[in-house]
């Protein structure tokens, strides 16, 4: 059993150490991986290490990284199926969203290899006759990046597309619960021509094989997304080495529909924005705020709508959603949704477990609504990352910024209105790092993605995700040397004259 990739070959955990990676929607098996600890990320960061201080890469011309790059994109289009059919297995998300997500990650790593080249630095006005400045960018140095379970495969290609675009070498430590296409991934690297010791694996649970990426000296960088406390926790651990750390975290994404929304658009989409792959969405648009004269057509509709979604595993073709990660996930949702009620919410719709026998071997949710919720509850407060909308009332715009800004998390929202100037006027007063007017979802590898407030620092994708992995050096040159004779104004030797 070899499924770490260290230094360009597959080796066993140090200490034998396996997992059984089981399908969330029926609980059967998909295969059995190695179980890397610390020991096995201490030999992962030399082996990056090495290949980064001694090795081709980073002295690699920028314009051929990016050609590699091209073709790390052209294999995960041709193993199209084969990838997408490994997400599916290891998230229970629907084999045609596993597809879509493959198709992202190719276009990611498209985006970062055409402009890998394309930056030659600057060169700056001294204002001096005698010297010449300029300022380049440089890579980092060893990466260690760490990623989550809901977008396995698409989390990690925002990773390692720009650090290898800008030089790096890397150990990825993906989630314990999905692992599978980060091996994959590996292996399309390699196959593309990463060299041995520039893109490292290891598998294993984040406090015994992600914790050391932080505390580690030779790492330069750690990249982070997943959940604010292990966010936290790295953030102060990686501070005693005085690393760059950037963090992708969580949200609680509002959804504003004003009354002069187009009724069936942003009701359509209010659907898919929570529901999407059960709501484990970090941008899912969690809190519904509704214009107060809107709410109850909107609501009673939405409700409707809701209880028709059906569910299923990554093959069944009348699935539209699936099921949660894992049972102890599940009962986080539960918690949640128990917590709001208690606290006064109105539950409208699910609430519970499907009860379908053909989906008792899952960990299957149903969508839920909680109606009449408010920012004191924690089910609104706090991210549940699963299928549960809470619906708010609101009146008139300065209510509704002034509740879609009423939390800790700032990732993303979005704005339903017919009133052009409304929807740039409530955009520009999110405190949220991307707005979606008249939308909800899309993304692009050219724009930047991230967080304000809690949800995370530093950006990922567009120009600012590839600067997350590069050094920036001022080289200055004396082009006519000459001493200055600071110190010993009297000194003539060598003044060259009288
Ligand atoms: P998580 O924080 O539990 O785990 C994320 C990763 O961190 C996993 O690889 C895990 O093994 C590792 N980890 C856990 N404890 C660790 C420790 N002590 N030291 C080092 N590594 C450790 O998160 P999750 O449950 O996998 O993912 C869900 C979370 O991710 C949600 O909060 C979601 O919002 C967030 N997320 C954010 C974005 C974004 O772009 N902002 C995208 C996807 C997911």
């Amino acid at each position: 059993m070899g499924q770490l990739y260290i230094d360009g070959r597959w080796v066993a955990a140090v200490d034998g150490g396996l997992r059984e990676i089981r399908c969330p929607a029926d609980g059967t098996l998909v295969g059995t991986v190695a179980e890397g600890s610390r020991a096995d990320t201490e030999a992962a960061i030399r082996a990056a290490r090495t290949a980064f201080d001694d090795g081709p890469w980073r002295a690699t011309v920028a314009r051929d990284r990016g050609a590699v790059l091209l073709r790390v994109a052209d294999l995960l289009e041709r193993d199209k199926n084969e990838y997408a059919r490994a997400e599916s297995l290891d998230t229970g998300k629907r084999l045609v969203e596993a597809g879509y997500d493959v198709d992202d990650v190719a276009a990611c790593f498209r985006y970062f290899g055409g402009v890998a080249g394309s930056d030659a630095g600057r060169v700056v006005d001294t204002g001096r006759a005698d010297a010449i400045s300029r300022v380049v960018h440089e890579p980092i140095g060893v990466c260690g990046l760490i990623t989550p379970w809901n977008y396995p495969l698409l989390q990690t290609a925002w990773k390692v597309a720009p650090a290898l675009a800008a030089g790096n070498t890397f150990v990825l430590k993906p989630s314990e619960l999905t692992p599978s296409t980060a091996i994959l991934l590996m292996r399309t690297l390699a196959e593309a021509g990463v060299p041995a010791g520039v893109a490292n694996l290891v598998l294993g649970p984040g406090p015994e094989a992600g914790a050391v990426l932080a505390e580690h000296p030779e790492v330069d960088l750690v990249s982070f997304t997943g959940s604010g406390p292990v966010g936290r926790r790295l953030m102060a651990a990686a501070a005693a080495t005085v690393k760059r750390v950037a963090l992708e975290l969580g949200g609680k994404n509002p959804n504003i529909v004003f009354a002069d929304a187009d009724f069936d658009t942003a009701l359509d989409f209010a659907l898919t924005a929570v529901f999407l792959h059960s709501g484990q969405v970090c941008s899912a648009g969690a809190r519904l705020l509704v214009e107060d004269s809107l709410h109850d057509r909107f609501v009673d509709e939405l409700v409707r709508r809701a209880e028709r979604i059906r569910l299923g595993g990554p093959f069944d073709p009348d699935a539209e959603t699936g099921p949660l990660i894992s049972a102890r996930h599940l009962a986080t949702i539960e918690a949640y949704v128990a917590a709001g009620v208690a606290e006064g919410a109105v539950l409208r719709c699910g609430g519970g477990r499907p009860a379908d026998p053909g989906l008792a071997g899952g960990h299957y949710y149903l969508p839920t609504v909680l109606d009449e919720c408010h920012t004191g509850m924690r089910v609104v407060r706090e991210e549940s990352f699963g299928p549960v909308l809470t619906v708010e009332r609101f009146t008139g715009e300065e209510e509704a910024v002034r509740l879609a800004n009423d939390t800790t998390y700032g990732l993303a929202g979005a704005v339903w209105t017919s009133d052009a100037g409304r929807g740039q006027r409530v955009a520009g007063r999110l405190r949220h790092g991307t707005v979606w007017i008249n939308d909800y979802h899309p993304y692009v590898p050219q724009a930047e993605w991230g967080g304000y407030k809690q949800s995370g620092n530093g950006r990922e994708l567009g120009p600012a995700g590839l600067d997350e992995y590069r050094e920036t050096k001022h080289i200055w040159q004396n082009i006519e040397p000459r001493p200055r004779y600071w110190f010993d104004p009297q000194v003539t030797i060598g003044r060259g004259g009288p």
